[in-house]
């Protein structure tokens, strides 16, 4: 039986690497709907390489473009999140890979748990945002997120036959990203091309920006406490500038795991899609002697102030995670698009955490209204303070 896969975000650098590990195995999967926003070429590309029955186009441009260019063919092409939720309902389609950047992932991580699917989950905000809403729903629907993020992989691979209970902490790796070792002077002039060439990881732009700010660590610190059930003082993080070691768990017993692999977001898509089997195939095999150096250093939450706000988010719960993240891609988006500089994303992340009302026990509505407050306070103080 092969597995019929919903891969969500199929243009971008995780949807476009998961169609990759599933070309290698094609006895293994089918390939059933494909959703892409703006990437009109490339999703006409997917279409024609993988057959599947649906495809998702959620920009109304490139929607059009894509049903022109596969008119009389019998691919179910459809526009828009709406359609994308009731498409899911497909029973074709037993595995969702979410891919899709930021809050956009939420309603259809949701939609795809009531509906009782497999989740392949890259999309750290939703978790990040909702995880108390969220985790409960996939406890009751009897249904395990496998995660794609690398650190969530290894510490969900480190976890394998053990109990929670034994678990001490866990270890989050960061890489530190391209501005590790900047000055403060060079730290204030960082603009979007630096920012999205990443030393160690190639990746799209919401997530490079993510990591060189360090609120990528931040979201899966978040992500890490509600998807494996932690208490925040559970959870560390350590600037690892070589991406070998993906993440750790120590263990009460005073044993330590670790999962090592090349840096290569192939490697825990694959493992999330063979999963509970592994595959007999590897994109990148791992040599110590390319990595003579393993080095590891402490996380300045001062430097990386990201840090700090999202420790914040985690502690204090709520729909304060979902203030931060809201922010936080106002911020990306308006420091992409040259409006605001990098130092200052954290300014308008802190600025909006405080400026924002504070709901201790958020219900799914209470998410939506908060991030369409907290992205509407953040354009103005944009506007207001450049
Ligand atoms: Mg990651």
């Amino acid at each position: 039986m092969k597995k019929g896969i919903a891969i969500l975000g199929s243009t971008g650098s995780i949807g476009t690497q998961a169609l990759q590990v599933i070309q290698a195995s094609p006895e293994l999967f089918s390939v059933e709907l494909i959703s892409g926003n703006n990437n009109a070429q490339l999703l006409i590309a997917q279409a024609k390489q993988f057959l599947p029955k649906y495809i998702v186009v959620t920009e109304e441009n490139a929607f059009q473009k894509v049903s022109r260019a596969l008119s009389n063919t019998k691919f179910h092409i459809v526009f828009g999140e709406e359609n994308l939720l009731k498409l899911l309902e497909a029973s074709e389609i037993d595995t969702v890979l979410n891919a899709l950047v930021g809050f956009s992932g939420l309603m259809p991580l949701i939609r795809s748990i009531q509906l009782e699917k497999h989740i392949l989950l890259a999309n750290k905000e939703s978790i990040a945002i909702a995880g108390a809403y969220i985790m409960p729903l996939a406890k009751k629907k009897n249904c395990t997120i496998i995660p794609i993020d690398s650190e969530h992989s290894a510490i969900f691979q480190c976890l394998v036959g053990e109990r929670k209970a034994s678990i001490d902490k866990i270890i989050l790796t960061a890489s530190g990203g391209p501005f590790l070792n900047y000055s403060t002077e060079e730290y204030q002039a960082i603009n979007p091309e630096e920012a999205l060439n990443h030393p160690v990881w190639d990746m799209g732009k919401k997530v490079s920006v993510d990591s060189a700010s360090l609120m990528n660590k931040g979201l899966e610190m978040i992500e890490a406490r509600w998807l494996f059930d932690l208490e925040p003082n559970q959870i560390e993080v350590i600037i690892h500038p070589q991406s070998v070691i993906h993440s750790l768990v120590q263990f009460k017993d005073g044993n330590l795991k670790a999962q090592l692999s090349r840096p290569n977001m192939l490697l825990p898509i694959q493992y999330a899609l063979h999963y509970p089997n592994r595959a007999n195939q590897s994109f990148s095999n791992f040599s110590f002697t390319d990595f003579p150096s393993l080095t590891f250093q402490h996380a300045d939450r001062k430097k990386f102030r990201n840090l700090a706000l999202a420790f914040i988010a985690m502690e204090k719960g709520g729909n304060l995670p979902a203030i931060l993240n809201a922010a936080n891609e106002v911020a990306v988006q308006a420091f992409l698009n040259k409006k605001w500089p990098f130092y200052r994303i954290p300014e308008l992340v802190e600025e909006i955490m405080s400026s924002q009302t504070f709901v201790s026990e958020p219900d799914l509505q209470t998410y939506f209204e908060t991030t369409k407050k907290s992205i509407a306070a953040s354009e103005a103080y944009i506007r207001k303070h450049t």
